[in-house]
């Protein structure tokens, strides 16, 4: 049985490998594995929870990290999985879904497409949520992979390019589970959320204009404010700067208290994108 006033955070990295473009271009493949807990990049060492190397299949990575935290909700707990890492480093592969979307800070239900501003209130317990969003009643897996596979196609449909749109926005899948055991009457309620980052690569950039600047601004924004409140969870600190932004405010129940919160830093191994590599590996290690 899990710890009840333990709030677990826990950053993981994994690299995915080389992909055939970059092996044409002849990019060279430069992390180097040292443990389970350790890469290093030109020399220098980075520290995780868990280090997972590009040849990890989904069903290790899903026994390592998702396996726990799955069997944490349904005995009651809140849980939260995020992928960070620049744009085509896996974090969409890692997290194997794609719900509602944050984009330009607006809230868009990916489960009804004409919801598209939809605002954060608290419920009578002060535990934020969206207001208005679509929840589906789901019984079996399929289902809840039609879910999934409904609000994916809403996004490919209002969006011209996907592969540029999914870079800039967040989107976050939510899981709720409510058990009740009928001899009792007990009951049991849980929360996992599933959160695919936009691209890491937006943060710092310079010379955008217009929309792209606002876009970056924003990306920028709500990627350091989850930092900082990760960081500041993970260190126990008194304050915690939840409402910095939409996103860690609707998460705020799921990454304090009773919590299970995983961060999955997604790297490339390609030369080609060592400097980026290294920010996310440097955003990771601050967030622990
Ligand atoms: P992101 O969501 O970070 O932009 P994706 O998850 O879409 O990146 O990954 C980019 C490409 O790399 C996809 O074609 C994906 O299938 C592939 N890929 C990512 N991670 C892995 C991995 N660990 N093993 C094999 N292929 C991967
Ligand atoms: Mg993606």
């Amino acid at each position: 049985m899990a710890d009840p006033a333990q709030c677990s955070i826990k950053v993981v990295c994994r690299f995915r490998p080389l992909n055939s473009s970059e092996v044409a271009r002849g990019d060279k493949y430069i992390p180097k594995f040292q443990g389970e807990d350790c890469v290093t990049i030109g020399g220098k060492p980075y520290y995780f929870d868990r280090v997972f190397q590009s040849n990890t299949t989904q069903v290790q990575f899903y026994n390592a990290v998702a396996q726990k935290i799955v069997k944490d909700v349904l005995e009651g707990y809140n849980g939260t999985i995020f992928a960070y890492g620049q744009t085509s480093s896996g974090k969409t592969h890692t997290m194997e879904v794609s719900y509602f979307e944050i984009y330009l800070d607006k809230i868009r239900d990916l489960l009804d497409v004409t919801k598209t501003n939809l605002s954060v209130h608290e419920d009578k317990n002060r535990v934020p949520y969206v207001k208005g969003c679509t929840e589906r009643f789901v019984c079996s897996p399929q289902e809840v992979m039609d879910a999934i596979d409904e609000g994916k196609n809403n996004r490919h449909v209002a969006v011209t390019n996907m592969n540029e749109h999914s870079s800039r926005s967040h989107s976050i899948f939510l899981i709720n589970i409510k058990q009740e055991n009928t001899q009792t009457e007990q009951k049991l309620t849980g929360k996992l959320y599933l959160v695919d980052l936009a691209g890491s690569e937006k943060v710092g950039k310079t010379g955008a204009e217009g929309t792209v600047l606002d876009e970056a601004k924003m990306i920028n924004k709500s990627l350091s404010s989850l930092g900082i409140v990760i960081s500041a969870l993970a260190e126990g600190s008194s304050y915690i700067p939840y409402r910095d932004s939409k996103m860690t405010r609707i998460l705020q129940d799921s990454l304090g208290g009773n919590c299970r919160t995983t961060m999955v830093i997604c790297c490339s191994p390609s030369s080609f994108n060592d400097a980026e590599t290294k920010s996310t590996l440097l955003f990771g290690q601050r967030a622990k």
